[in-house]
């Protein structure tokens, strides 16, 4: 048996009054001032630790005790300990050499929005638990939806509506709940095992994951092949026939997912005609923009999003590319009542009020999973405050010019190609077969596709910089997306010269 600690106040009978106010003003102050300055210094400070971490699995357990202090810990000592173990197991994310699988670029906006968000901690799951919650959240995403140009039926002004959500992995489960109800109310909630659900082999593993949720038989998942030809977006062609074959064997064609910038390579699927497609079969449409959507709110960018009116959602992640710390996924639906009926409960006792009974109020807890919410609205309220259309834009313009910018370093090197287009602000390239012939290296496909995971991995060890991979139409490609908000031109360049060396080195050696 272990042994039982018993308690030293209870056994000395009494109980101190020191510090027993978790939420004491004063201490607040004296620690949140310090806890600024830590972030600051962080900030500061962030390109002397290597990118990626460099630890080892299991490391964290070697440096802290097995179980947690019975006596109270001032912050200094712990924050003493966040420098020692905590950061070198840090990822650096916001590092201005992080050039890793999507940004998270947050900003001093994102940070106090969120600070005031926390500060207040209101769990906001319906209008009467804190109507500035809801109503903030309404107002922010048909400022948002304006920005970008939505149809007035996205927005609350136009008969639908947007919510924040978690990620995109929430948001896309929830239209997909709504699309099935939909269908089911209409045919019968028997069918459930004939409905399929269309993407394309480049769309984001949450929806795959999302219809196994719902409920879809996970045979009826279709991934589309798309090509090189076509750049990676999902033909409307392609699609049809799928369905056609679909209804040929007595299947219910239920929900699209369309992609606007891709995980892999920012490939792009054009909404118009795929939203044609769909509405002839009665299909949900939605339109998954976690990345890109945000630089639809630059006009020259907002082509891409062409034929969104005739989608029934669309999201996109303001943790990404908007400079809103994470988390925060912003959902439009033109159909709320859709999402509505799928997310709604019976309304317990104890969460009955006036206000809903009215039915003049959003009652966001049936437009996602959960019941309690963070108050969301406030950062991005912030962050559009903060900086304004013009600054978004400025940000958003300066990061898809050093894309640019290094997309022509590796063009004027013969020893690297480009491997897709760039539409944002990432650049896909590799060292290319015929720099591994010059250095007489064997050159088929596969031999260039190991040269380029050796390249990356050396890279990436050496901790100067982060950056990762992805594998479109057999092709491995190493990812330059630019993004975090502390990079500027001398980053990129350097980034530029570490992989040259990098690859020269191998080259060499290998020759
Ligand atoms: C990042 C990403 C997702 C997943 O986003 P989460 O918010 O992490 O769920 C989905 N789709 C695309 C295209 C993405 O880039």
């Amino acid at each position: 048996m272990g042994s039982l600690k018993v308690d030293p106040e209870l056994e000395n009978g009494s109980t101190s009054m020191l510090n027993l106010n978790p939420l004491d003003p004063d201490e607040f102050r004296r620690q949140a001032h310090m806890m600024v300055d830590f972030l600051a210094d962080y900030y500061q400070n962030i390109e002397k630790y290597p990118v990626r971490s460099q630890v080892e699995p299991g490391y964290l357990s070697k440096c802290l005790p097995g179980s947690a202090p019975y006596h109270p810990e001032p912050i200094e000592k712990i924050l003493y300990d966040v420098e020692r173990h905590i950061i070198p197991g840090i990822t650096h994310w916001q590092s201005p050499n992080h050039f890793a699988f999507f940004p998270c670029g947050g900003s001093i906006a994102g940070f106090l929005g969120e600070m005031l968000s926390t500060g207040f901690n209101v769990v906001g799951f319906n209008w009467m638990s804190s109507p500035a919650a809801t109503e903030l959240e309404s107002i922010v995403m048909d400022w948002l939806g304006k920005m970008l140009q939505l149809p007035n039926s996205f927005l609350f002004s136009g008969g639908g509506g947007g919510v924040l959500q978690g990620t995109t992995c929430e948001a896309i489960l929830c239209t997909l709940a709504a699309a099935r109800d939909h269908c089911l109310d209409r045919i019968g909630r028997d069918w459930i095992g004939k409905l399929v659900v269309y993407g394309s082999d480049q769309t984001h593993f949450a929806v795959q994951k999302a219809a196994r949720i719902a409920g879809i038989n996970p045979d009826n998942f279709r991934a589309i092949t798309t090509t090189k030809a076509s750049a990676f977006g999902l033909s409307p062609d392609s699609l049809e026939s799928a369905i056609v074959s679909d209804v040929k064997a007595g299947l219910i064609p239920l929900f699209l997912c369309a992609t606007i910038g891709t995980t892999s390579s920012t490939a792009v699927d054009s909404l118009g005609p795929l939203c044609d497609v769909a509405k002839r079969y009665n299909m949900w449409v939605h339109v998954d923009a976690a990345y890109a959507g945000s630089a639809c709110i630059c006009q020259e960018f907002r082509h891409f999003i062409d034929g969104v009116e005739g989608a029934n959602s669309f999201s996109l992640n303001a943790h990404k590319w908007f400079f809103t710390n994470l988390d925060c996924c912003c959902l439009w639906v033109k159909d709320p009542n859709a999402l509505i009926k799928a997310l709604s409960t019976s309304t317990p006792e104890y969460l009955k009020n006036k206000a809903s009974e009215s039915n003049q109020v959003v009652d966001y807890k049936d437009w996602q999973i959960a019941l309690s919410r963070r108050f969301r609205a406030m950062k991005l309220w912030l962050v559009l405050r903060t900086y304004g259309v013009v600054n978004l834009r400025n940000f958003i313009r300066g990061h898809v010019n050093m894309a640019k910018h290094f997309e022509g370093l590796v063009a004027m090197d013969h020893r690297f190609e480009l491997v897709v287009p760039r539409n944002f602000a990432m650049v896909c390239f590799r060292v290319s077969p015929s720099a591994l012939r010059d250095h007489r290296e064997p050159s088929d496909a596969n031999c260039v596709n190991k040269f380029n995971r050796k390249l990356l991995e050396s890279i990436n060890s050496a901790g100067r910089i982060y950056m990762t991979h992805a594998v479109v139409g057999g092709v491995y490609v190493i990812r330059f997306a630019v993004g975090a908000s502390l990079t500027n031109y001398q980053h990129v360049n350097m980034a530029w010269k570490v992989v040259q060396d990098h690859a020269h080195a191998m080259l060499l050696t290998s020759s």
